[in-house]
């Protein structure tokens, strides 16, 4: 497969030109049995993993070895990554990843010292090697994202919000003082809006309700498409009373914003309010929002009903 790496700016002066310079201490070309030896290294550890950091700490860690370095930066805009391994210096010899005239990032050698001709024809004799494992890990990353998004609604979706509420809870468990609640999220009726105007008319109202419920949380909160016509707002830092008045908001908003072709009747939504109270794990504090939530549908739907726990509840979390 054709791979290239075009060389391209070069240090933010003259004086740091790495075409211009002239090593200030010798190097001494590896001979091409050590190339071999380092191709063959780098080309086991490399694949090894499809995390982007772990491949370039894998690289400069195989590189110090056959040449002084102190860092690598890895720069690729489209996928939204800037990152550095090693510590930061003035001279840098940078390179363009390019594979069949697809571009995947720039990456800088850095140090303090100017790199020589000798210097960068030993870099390029390898960077062919690093092109793979960075292609598949972009792959991979991209492909994660994918897949933790609901296509319909464009909201994180259900193994995402797993994940999400995972991290929240022991991030809330290690710091005792901070507050975490949860919004689940019915929509009203929705099986006769399916039936009544077609089932990619009801798609229309999912996609509507979501995008109500995006906008009208903080930024901080994360919301997800939980199943069919139920979502979740995870809110961190956010106390009951908190999470029941953004549930209210959200609740006025989707009748007022999400309409039916003939608008003929209000859509609603039922909601289900818990806070996170030291459960073991993400079912069970989902599944008080749920029984919050099922009193809600039970007290005449269109409302929001909070989980209160009792003293004996929390005995027994
Ligand atoms: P309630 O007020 O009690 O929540 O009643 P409901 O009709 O909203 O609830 P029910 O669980 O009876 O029906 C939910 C419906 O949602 C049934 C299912 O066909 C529909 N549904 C699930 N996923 C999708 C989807 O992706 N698109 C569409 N259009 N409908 C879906
Ligand atoms: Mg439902
Ligand atoms: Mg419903």
């Amino acid at each position: 497969m054709p791979s290239s790496f075009t060389q391209s700016s070069i240090g933010r002066s003259s004086e740091n030109s790495v075409f211009s310079s002239v090593s200030s201490f010798a190097f001494e070309a590896p001979s091409a049995d050590r190339i071999q030896a380092l191709r063959l290294q780098l080309a086991t550890a490399l694949q090894t993993s499809l995390d982007i950091d772990q491949i370039l700490t894998l690289l400069h860690r195989h590189l110090k070895a056959y040449l002084p370095i102190s860092g690598i930066h890895y720069v690729n805009g489209d996928a939204m990554i800037d990152t550095y391994i090693g510590r930061s210096a003035k001279h840098r010899c940078q390179y363009q990843l390019n594979m069949q005239k697809q571009a995947f990032g720039d990456i800088s050698f850095v140090r303090s010292k100017r790199f020589s001709e000798q210097e960068m024809a030993f870099i390029e004799s390898i960077m062919d090697l690093v092109i793979f494992p960075l292609r598949n890990a972009l792959k991979y990353r991209e492909a994660m994202a994918t897949a933790m998004i609901d296509p319909l609604t464009g909201l994180n979706n259900r193994g995402a919000m797993a994940i999400t509420l995972e991290r929240e809870m022991e991030r809330a468990r290690r710091n005792e003082d901070q507050d975490l609640s949860i919004i689940l999220i019915d929509v009203d009726h929705f099986k006769s809006i399916n039936d009544r105007y077609g089932h990619l008319a009801g798609d229309d109202i999912l996609r509507q309700v979501a995008r109500v419920i995006h906008t009208s949380v903080r930024r901080c909160d994360v919301c997800f498409r939980y199943g069919g016509e139920e979502f979740l707002i995870c809110l961190t830092n956010s106390t009951l009373e908190l999470a029941r008045s953004v549930a209210e908001r959200v609740r006025l908003a989707i009748p007022d914003q999400v309409k039916l072709a003939d608008r003929e009747r209000p859509v609603t939504a039922s909601f289900g309010v818990a806070h996170y109270e030291g459960e073991a794990d993400w079912p069970a504090l989902v599944n008080r929002a749920d029984q919050a939530l099922f009193s809600a549908k039970d007290q005449g739907r269109n409302c929001v009903v909070t989980s209160l726990v009792t003293e004996q509840d929390a005995l027994s979390l």
